[in-house]
């Protein structure tokens, strides 16, 4: 039974940069494709450990199931823990996560995201397919000179941080902590959440999704921000209250956002509903505004952050059977 490992919510890519990593490792994965469901756990049956991605959500109930079917490890191939219940898990499974992965991919994705957004190639692309060569509409303006205020100044916000500063943007910087060699390096300047809603023009979110954090982005914050400020978010979709959101795209307060996670996500990303409807209307809403670029958490979404998501989740498992120190254990 040691060695085995049923793999949830897997996707064709996953399964190939698993089978890469797992050469150098030989453990009994099953791959699987559904989600991991109260309904579906018992595909996991007899597996001590279960690899679970950001939509794998684990409450209370399902805790029960899983520790009735003996789990002992769940494997996250993510950074964020939020889908998990971790008083629900707490000495009852271990849980181990990918604290660190390609941090340039998420970092570089975001800077996509904005000068898509500003630029509107998203709207030029189907433009000019149709043959209409216009530019009306399609105006954008000069990231230099303008201020750009980053929420969170982890792994992600740092290089999103010196990517900005290399367009010669002012750059306002919120977290918990002031990490003084990033403001010497980059000139950037940490300042209190207030501070940076007033004065910039764009807002990007690299913190983490927690109590304290939920909602952070909601009519009052939005309300003290600029007129046509552009919002990004490639974090995580709580943190921003969409109605609120749409009622200031409407209100053309809020002059764009980009946002490659929704809070109802799990109900849509990572699945082809082209055939199907959209039966959430805060997501349907969302998407009608032309300045509303939606995309399906795909951020982290690269060759590198794919094969060090792999290794590490491997390198974590293998601690677990080898009962070593889990290091990157969530507790
Ligand atoms: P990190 O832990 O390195 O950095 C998070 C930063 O947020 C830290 O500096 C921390 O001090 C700060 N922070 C925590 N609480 C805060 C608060 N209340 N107010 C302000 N700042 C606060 O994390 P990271 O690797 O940079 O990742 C950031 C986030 O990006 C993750 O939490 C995850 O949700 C998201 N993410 C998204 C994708 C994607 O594909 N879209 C991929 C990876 C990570």
């Amino acid at each position: 039974m040691y060695n085995k490992i049923a793999m949830f919510d897997t996707k064709p890519y996953d399964e190939t940069s698993f089978k890469k990593a797992n050469a150098a490792y030989n453990f009994d994965i099953t791959y699987l494709e559904p989600r991991l469901t109260k309904e579906t756990a018992l595909l996991a049956k007899n597996h001590p450990v279960l690899c679970l991605f950001v939509h794998d959500g684990v409450d209370a109930e399902l805790a029960n199931i899983l520790a009735d079917q003996k789990v002992e490890l769940l494997a996250l191939r993510s950074n964020g823990y939020n889908h998990i219940d971790l008083a629900a898990t707490k000495g009852r499974m271990k849980i181990v996560r990918v604290p660190r992965y390609s941090p340039y991919a998420v970092a570089e994705y975001t800077v996509s995201l904005l000068l898509c957004l500003n630029r509107k190639i998203h709207l030029a692309y189907w433009r000019t397919r149709e043959n209409n060569f216009s530019l009306v509409g399609l105006q954008g303006f000069d990231m230099h000179g303008k201020t750009v205020g980053v929420v969170g100044s982890g792994q992600i916000g740092t290089i999103v941080i010196r990517l900005l500063s290399a367009f010669g943007m002012r750059v306002l910087v919120y977290d918990r902590s002031k990490n003084e060699a990033l403001a010497a390096e980059t000139k950037c300047i940490f300042t209190d959440f207030d501070t940076l809603c007033k004065e910039s023009d764009i807002i990007t979110l690299h913190c983490p999704l927690l109590p304290e954090t939920q909602y952070m982005i909601n009519k009052d914050s939005i309300h003290k921000m600029k007129d046509g400020v552009i919002l990004i978010n490639t974090s995580r979709g709580g943190l921003i209250q969409t109605h609120d959101l749409i009622d200031a795209l409407k209100a053309k307060k809020v002059g764009g956002a980009g946002l490659d996670v929704y809070e109802e996500e799990d109900r849509f990303f990572f699945k082809d509903l082209s055939f199907s409807f959209i039966d959430d209307d805060t997501l349907a809403r969302l998407m009608t505004f032309p300045n509303v670029l939606v995309s399906a958490h795909q951020a982290f979404f690269t060759q590198e952050a794919m094969q060090d998501i792999a290794k590490t989740t491997l390198e974590n498992i293998k601690c677990f059977f080898e009962n070593k120190p889990l290091q990157n254990e969530v507790t």
